[in-house]
């Protein structure tokens, strides 16, 4: 059954500043709203709890895409299609473009936001990967002030995060790559497109004097929460691009994952295909 509108309060604050007062007064009252792709999904099966919404659609403070010092930071309210067409982020980010063109169609890529996509923190989504890859900063904000967080010590179980109910995601920092680099991003779903996914692999690698000096690998839908590829990280760091450990890191790709069964796939699937597209990745790396 749907829910009914009637009982919702939506409140549309005029600054940054009144939403965050509005989120301190009433701590955990107030569910923020941002393209509503996710939260509209659950209202209309009939089984979303909160009822009243602080719309964030019109806050300038939380838009963007911009070039800061080593970084671009994206705004909490970057939709898919801002990233998917921004020159800087076709530029230092491919990856990124990538996530952004898998996810869904364009209507929700539209609408659809990457702070949204962050903290609805499922396990599948398609952009967490890629930020795990580039090493991604969070910025929260509240009345409190503001504080970073990695990205990848945010997600701290299955829809469990480092986020207060006063704080707001405003922004995601992502260092841009320097030197020579090599960047991987695959989803497997049923279909190339509107489909969820059933494994994510995202990496990026930089490259020096033909070894691997720094690499990141991030892995979705294969544990509670997108998660670093630890392990199989470790196997490769430092190693030479002309004798790369397949195996090894195969094997230790094992110790990142915690997959389960569902509709989408089974844990076993989950398991061979993402050990299978780390060895692609690994043999695109090699030819680099
Ligand atoms: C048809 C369809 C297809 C889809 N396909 C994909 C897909 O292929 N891949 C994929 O990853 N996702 C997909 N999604 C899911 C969804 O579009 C994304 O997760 C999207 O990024 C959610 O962003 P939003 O702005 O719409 O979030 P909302 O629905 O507005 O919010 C989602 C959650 O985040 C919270 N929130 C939003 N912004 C902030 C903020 N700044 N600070 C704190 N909390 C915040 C909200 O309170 C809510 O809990 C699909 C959804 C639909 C309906």
């Amino acid at each position: 059954m749907r829910g009914y509108l009637s009982d919702c309060d939506i409140r549309v604050p005029g600054s940054l500043t009144e939403a965050l007062a509005m989120l301190s007064g009433e701590p955990g009252v107030w569910t923020p709203f941002a393209g509503g792709t996710d939260l509209m999904v659950v209202y209309n099966a009939g089984r979303l709890k909160a009822t009243r919404f602080l719309d964030l659609s019109g806050l300038a403070e939380l838009r963007g895409i911009q070039e800061e010092g080593a970084c671009l930071a994206f705004g909490s309210l970057a939709t898919f299609s801002d990233i998917r067409d921004h020159r800087a982020v076709h530029q230092h980010f491919p990856n990124l473009v990538k996530s952004a063109r898998a996810t869904g169609a364009l209507a929700i890529q539209n609408r659809g936001t990457l702070g949204g996509n962050i903290v609805n923190a499922s396990p599948a989504a398609d952009t967490p990967p890629s930020l795990l890859a580039y090493g991604a900063e969070l910025e929260l904000v509240s009345s409190r002030g503001r504080r970073r967080v990695a990205y990848d010590h945010f997600h701290l179980g299955y829809k469990q995060m480092d986020l207060a109910a006063d704080e707001l995601v405003a922004r995601i920092l992502v260092p841009k790559p320097e030197g020579r680099s090599f960047h991987y991003f695959r989803k497997v779903g049923t279909r190339q497109a509107q489909a969820i996914a059933k494994v994510c692999l995202a990496a990026h690698v930089r490259i020096v004097d033909g070894n691997l000096a720094e690499l990141r690998i991030g892995l979705g839908s294969v544990a509670p929460a997108p998660v670093r590829a630890r392990n199989a990280e470790a196997a490769l760091l430092g190693k030479s691009l002309t004798d790369l450990p397949v195996l090894a890191a195969r094997a230790a790709l094992l110790a990142d994952m915690s997959p389960i069964d569902d509709i989408r796939a089974s844990a076993h699937y989950r398991s061979v295909v993402t050990q299978n597209v780390l060895g692609h990745m690994l043999r695109e790396l090699a030819n680099v």
